[in-house]
């Protein structure tokens, strides 16, 4: 396993770790000032934005881009929506083809308002990433799944096991030896799961770890979405999935993403990049 202390250029912050509290030029700066080696960004601080701009001074900070996050979610009830969806992963994949991101988030949704078919929004997410691949690869960006934990089956992913997920990307790409299709492995969304040893080594025999996020699990948790812990707060083996993902054959960037509304997202953006940096170097 990889040494993080004194390493943090292994490591990569998500924005939304920060809370969106600062515009994004100036995130930029906060990070790279810090340290670390990389930043994952979001649409909603892009989208409307020069992109070129933003690329250029990300990569005049030294960082470069994990990924960039993340999809409009798949099913829908109609083709009309299940249409603008695609059509809308198109722009943002073009959109992080102009950041150089190391791939786009697929975060799939699941059950279409009114609807309690979770078997259809499977097949429509897997009908969506077909259709999507094409296009991701035209443009040069790998598309990351990102199984959720089962909390948000009902609404944000229908996708909820990395063994799920990797069946998708089988079933769709193939074993092939330079995968577009693979995994952003979170460890807040999978550290329950007692088929993540093995489903991780499959993951990485395919090739298919795209990225590694961290977290803690804190006990109790009182928000599903925005309470997720600093690493070191909770009850996850970080440096027990890190070593999986790395015997794995993983190399790329330990990223922090805590949705924290609460806590870290009140605190100003300098003290919580300080603290990430200490928890990854020690708790990772
Ligand atoms: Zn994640």
């Amino acid at each position: 396993m990889r040494e993080l202390a004194g390493h943090l250029e292994l490591c990569s912050i998500n924005t939304a770790t920060l809370g969106y509290q600062l515009p994004v030029g100036e995130t930029i700066e906060a990070i790279a000032r810090r340290g670390f080696g990389a930043l994952s960004l979001w649409r909603r601080e892009v989208e409307g934005e020069d992109v070129a701009a933003i690329a250029r001074h990300i990569s005049d900070s030294g960082l470069q881009v994990a990924s960039y996050c993340r999809s409009s979610y798949i099913p829908a009830l109609t083709a009309e929506q299940f249409e603008a969806a695609h059509s809308d992963n198109c722009r943002a994949l073009d959109t992080a083809a102009k950041l150089g991101a190391g791939c786009f988030v697929m975060v799939v949704g699941s059950l279409p308002t009114g609807s309690q078919d979770l078997g259809r929004a499977r097949i429509q997410v897997a009908e969506g990433v077909t259709h999507l691949l094409w296009h991701a690869k035209a443009v040069g960006v790998r598309l990351a799944l990102e199984p959720l934990h089962p909390m948000y089956a009902a609404d944000r992913s229908c996708l909820n096991t990395l063994e799920q997920a990797l069946d998708i990307a089988d079933m769709i790409e193939g074993n092939v030896e330079d995968p577009w299709l693979g995994v952003a492995l979170d460890a807040y969304h999978v550290w329950w799961d007692p088929k993540l040893p093995e489903q991780t080594a499959r993951a990485g025999r395919a090739r298919r770890i795209f990225a590694h996020h961290v977290s803690d699990w804190l006990v109790p948790t009182t928000d599903f979405l925005n309470d997720r812990g600093m690493m070191g707060d909770g009850v996850i083996d970080l440096k027990a999935i890190r070593a999986m993902v790395e015997a794995a054959s993983y190399s790329g960037m330990v990223e922090v993403e805590i949705f924290s509304a609460a806590n870290w997202w009140k605190r100003p953006v300098e003290d919580t990049l300080a603290v990430c940096a200490q928890r990854l170097q020690r708790d990772c």
